[in-house]
């Protein structure tokens, strides 16, 4: 049972995220891709169910049929319908879920009183066994929604059966094909809710991958440009500026002869860390590619985006690199000006770390 339930339950969040944040995500994630199948299925069953009213029933009596053609065409049809609106609609999102758990319940109960009424059940049947699959794999109902809908639907199916279907016989079977639409419906949707969890792990593991260095764990190149359209964007609705850092290592070429490769990669990994610490939350620091780093800082004027830089190179200066000693860098910095591209950007930042090193290095030069 406990295995059961481990299965049930969401797989483990990729690195880097908790586990709060990962719920959060794959249910949004869940539902808007659940969305538009919940819509297309409600329609659809709407169009059949209308169908289903016009088909000639010669095995109900004239008051059944007349009662039958009712609760499909004004209860079930306007429902399925509504729903179908309700998905479509991204607004509407959080309603749909309850609403849909719902349906089935009313539809079932439906077919419980038109089976009531009815002679001879046998044609009617499969619509109860259709439903119970129907909620759990056709519907695109969460799992926990979906179980709750069917053990309600079966609860009205089977209870009901009992007052109406006098032959014991009869019952049972009718019963034991019910046990088997909700056996195989339960399966089915745990397999399916299994491989949308995984699906789900997998690509958020290739996003995680896709814009992160592996060697210090700082978003790499491919992020630059979606912080610096997000930042763009900013800065032209609330005019709030932002800056941009290049940061290049000293001599980084020559404490890799020195001191060997790996060496090298401990340093890239402090440093790192060094300026994550540095930075506030709402930068970003990127690894731009060998000795070289970005960090694109938000809401800034000329006065703290000079002051940041300056404080990097003392932080860096200051730090004790294991077994390398001292380790400098030199610093870049520029403000977005309006109208300016991302390459714009990033080559003035690099005329000024060009500077930074013509000057003698250790050093954070500011260009406006
Ligand atoms: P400067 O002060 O002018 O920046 O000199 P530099 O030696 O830092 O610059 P240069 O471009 O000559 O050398 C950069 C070196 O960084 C060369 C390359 O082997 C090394 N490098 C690039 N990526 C990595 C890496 O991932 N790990 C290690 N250990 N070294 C790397
Ligand atoms: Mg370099
Ligand atoms: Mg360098």
């Amino acid at each position: 049972m406990q295995q059961l339930f481990r299965y049930i339950s969401l797989l483990e969040p990729t690195r880097g995220i908790s586990k709060h944040d990962f719920n959060r995500r794959y249910a949004h994630w869940d539902m808007s891709s659940r969305q538009i199948q919940i819509s297309a299925i409600s329609f659809l069953t709407a169009v059949l169910y209308v169908a289903f009213a016009f088909l000639e029933k010669p095995w109900a009596s004239e008051q059944v049929e007349v009662l039958m053609f009712k609760l499909h065409i004004f209860v079930n049809v306007p429902l399925l319908l509504g729903l179908s609106f309700l998905a479509y609609k991204q607004r509407f999102y959080r309603y749909v879920m309850p609403s849909f758990a719902a349906l089935p319940i009313v539809s079932m109960s439906c077919h419980a009183v038109i089976a009531s009424k009815l002679v001879n059940y046998t044609p009617f049947a499969p619509e109860a066994y259709l439903g119970v699959v129907w909620i759990f794999v056709v519907s695109g109902m969460t799992f926990r929604y979906a179980l709750i809908s069917a053990i309600t639907a079966l609860c009205i199916l089977a209870g009901s059966a009992f007052y109406f279907i006098e032959q014991q016989s009869s019952y049972v079977m009718h019963v034991f094909w019910l046990a088997c639409s909700f056996s195989f419906g339960f399966l089915g949707a745990l397999m399916l809710d299994r491989s949308r969890k995984q699906f789900f792990v997998s690509q958020q593991e290739l996003q995680h991958l896709a814009v992160t260095d592996p060697l210090t764990g700082l978003y790499n190149r491919n992020q630059l440009n979606i912080v610096l359209n997000k930042e763009m964007a900013r800065e032209q609705r609330y005019n709030r500026s932002f800056g941009l850092l290049v940061i290049d290592v000293d001599f980084f070429k020559s404490i890799n002869d020195s001191f060997g490769h790996e060496a090298g990669d401990n340093v890239l990994k402090q440093i790192s860390q060094d300026l994550l610490q540095s930075v506030r939350k709402i930068d970003t620091v990127i690894r731009w590619g060998g000795e070289e780093f970005i960090v694109v800082a938000s809401e800034v004027d000329k006065q703290s985006i000079v002051a940041l830089s300056e404080n990097l190179c003392k932080k860096i200066e200051g730090s004790e690199f294991n077994g390398v000693g001292r380790v400098t860098v030199s610093i870049g910095a520029t403000l977005y000006k309006l109208d300016d591209t991302p390459s714009d950007l990033l080559s003035r930042a690099d005329k000024a770390l060009y500077k930074a090193k013509e000057t003698g290095r250790n050093i954070a030069i500011y260009t406006s």
